[in-house]
């Protein structure tokens, strides 16, 4: 039907345009275009990255890059050239270079949260403000949307203050241009959709939609108490269902923006495919043959993959690295008639933000001011301390801000994760907080927030798994250097102050550890014990590999509000001994 009365039009636009094609070239050119041109430009996982990042967090391997390390200088790092990436501005000048036809931003999750102070400060108001000046017409949730919770979620999308900080210093916040999507994020009560599940976009007479998928997984990652009501279903089948109802109403072109990806081997190519299958590939084989791109995140990895949808088509899927270090191209054409994207077109390439393009304006501005603002925050008092806390180990490998980070941990975990015990790991205690009366000389005795964020700068949650008192030995003796879990230094978990136990530096590796006991009890090799560490020792960091066998897991509050939270309610906070662990010979 259709095409009976498309083709009249179709004819007269041909004769009508006869005699340009006679001096303009081939026919087909003359004739009204059959396909649009659709460009997106998409990101992930900028986690709040306005200003450049730096160190290892900016670096990425770039065939084009001029081998140099994070300071400028050049390097032997081998495997390839590596470029230095990222910060928003230099993001917004590549989006507006790369922007051609018919182009949409889009964005696949954890654009916010796990963010550096200057986005944290205001609840990750000012980088969700930079984006909507990037023009981010939608993105599926990523886990990390989630870290303040579904509510917080909500009102950052449709604007107020928040309920306990207040306004940020640039006012009521309005609320986000764009949607984060989530097409599998369900109300337990009714099965309702918590967050819009897809996002179409007209261009030019055609329609593509955007269906949004976070992690199943985001259950076990995010703090249990923001996520209560709602439930994470398995991807795939979620995005079907949305796909077949968009077909339904004639919206046959279709991008996947998934909050999930996959692995790959070090040192490729950012446009090339080397990932190693795992969910993400899982997800982007396993949709509906009507989707026609999938564009993912989560694992901060680059790559630009062509798989085989269902019907044997092939069909891309990439993902963008992380802090806003790679901006993926992807190019199709979509045909007028049937509204289908043309698999045959899509094209897709992986471009470095690299920082030899001038700053935008606009956008180095708005993070100049968010950066002055948010010095307010990490002015604001959080506690006092009546020493320096130091960072220097004990004879046992103890710190005392690493003892301090565990005992915060412990309260922030006891109710509703019932913990028992806390570890904290050593590499993760960044900066001693400082007294006057310490050698340092500096500090006040007081505590500013952007003192805490220095020494937990990582946004990690703190969690609760259950061990058995023999796996808690193992858990210990993977402390120590060697084994089989390949720990390559020694490093001594920082225990709670309700926790001892013995080390013998003599003894081989396996026997090293004794005498464990709980609030002065002797823990028994049977006994199931609740313990309380962050999400990176929880997934086995460190080399902490016993850890990764824990079970019952529970996720609490974020590091940094935990220690917040102690700092606050025990000022002034007295340096805790390092008596926790005996070390013998
Ligand atoms: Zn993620």
């Amino acid at each position: 039907m259709t095409s009976r009365s498309f083709l009249p039009l179709v004819l007269a636009g041909a004769i009508a345009m006869g005699g340009v094609t006679l001096v303009a070239g081939p026919a087909d050119a003359a004739r009204p275009e059959r396909t649009v041109p659709v460009r997106l430009l998409t990101i992930n996982d900028l986690h709040g990255n306005l200003e450049p990042p730096s160190g290892s967090a900016s670096r990425i391997l770039d065939p084009k890059g001029p081998l140099v390390d994070a300071d400028g200088k050049l390097t032997g790092i081998v495997g390839g050239r590596y470029s230095i990436a990222g910060g928003a501005a230099y993001l917004a000048t590549h989006l507006k270079q790369h922007t051609g036809r018919n182009t949409m931003v889009v964005a696949a999750g954890d654009l916010i949260g796990a963010s550096p102070l200057i986005s944290a400060a205001y609840h990750d108001e000012p980088t969700l403000d930079v984006l909507g000046q990037m023009g981010l017409k939608a993105s599926s949730a990523g886990n990390h949307e989630f870290d303040e919770g579904y509510t917080e979620l909500q009102r950052l999308m449709k604007g107020g203050c928040h309920p306990v900080d207040g306004c940020s210093p640039a006012g009521e916040w309005e609320g986000t241009d764009f949607d984060f999507l989530g097409a599998n994020v369900l109300k337990e009560r009714n099965d309702r959709y918590a967050l819009p599940p897809y996002f179409v976009k007209s261009v030019n007479g055609v329609k593509v939609g955007f269906i949004g998928l976070v992690t199943a997984t985001t259950p076990t990652i995010v703090s249990s108490s923001g996520i209560q009501g709602l439930k994470f279903t398995e991807e795939v089948a979620a995005a079907n269902k949305v796909s077949r109802l968009l077909a339904r109403q004639g919206v046959k072109a279709q991008v996947v923006l998934v909050h999930e990806g996959d692995q790959v081997t070090p040192n490729q190519d950012p446009s090339a495919c080397s990932v190693t299958p795992g969910n993400g590939s899982r997800i982007a084989s396993g949709l509906d043959p009507q989707v026609d791109v999938v564009v993912s995140g989560h694992s901060h990895q680059a790559y630009v993959c062509k798989t085989t949808d269902p019907a044997g088509q092939p069909r891309y899927y990439t993902q963008g690295s992380s802090f806003g270090r790679v901006l993926t191209q992807i190019d199709f054409q979509v045909d007028k008639r049937t509204r289908d994207v043309v698999r045959s077109t899509v094209a897709a390439a992986n471009h470095v933000v690299t920082r030899d393009v001038p700053e935008d304006r606009a956008v180095a501005d708005s993070v100049a001011l968010w950066k002055a603002r948010s010095a307010d925050i990490a002015n604001k008092q959080v506690g006092r301390i009546t020493a320096e806390i130091g960072t220097t180990a004990a004879p046992s490998g103890e710190l005392p801000l690493g003892n301090l980070i565990a005992d915060s941990q412990l309260e922030a975990t006891r109710t509703g994760g019932n913990a028992q015990i806390a570890f904290m790991n050593p590499g993760g205690v960044r900066m001693p907080l400082n007294h006057p009366s310490s050698p340092a000389g500096e500090g006040d005795g007081v505590v500013t927030y952007g003192e805490a964020f220095a020494v937990q700068p990582f946004n990690n949650l703190t969690q609760v798994i259950t061990l058995t008192g023999a796996q808690l030995k193992t858990v210990l003796e993977q402390q120590f250097v060697g084994g089989p879990n390949n720990q390559a230094f020694t490093k001594i978990l920082q225990p709670s102050s309700n926790f001892t136990y013995t080390y013998s530096r003599s003894a081989p590796w396996g026997s090293k550890v004794s005498a464990m006991k709980i609030d002065g009890v002797a823990v028994t090799d049977t006994q199931s014990i609740r313990v309380a560490v962050n999400n990176f020792l929880v997934g086995g960091g460190d080399a902490f590999a016993e850890l990764k066998n824990g079970t019952d897991l529970w996720s609490g509050p974020l590091d940094i509000d935990a220690f917040v939270d102690y700092l606050g309610k025990h000022s002034p906070v007295a340096p805790p001994a390092t008596d926790r662990i005996t070390v013998v010979d």
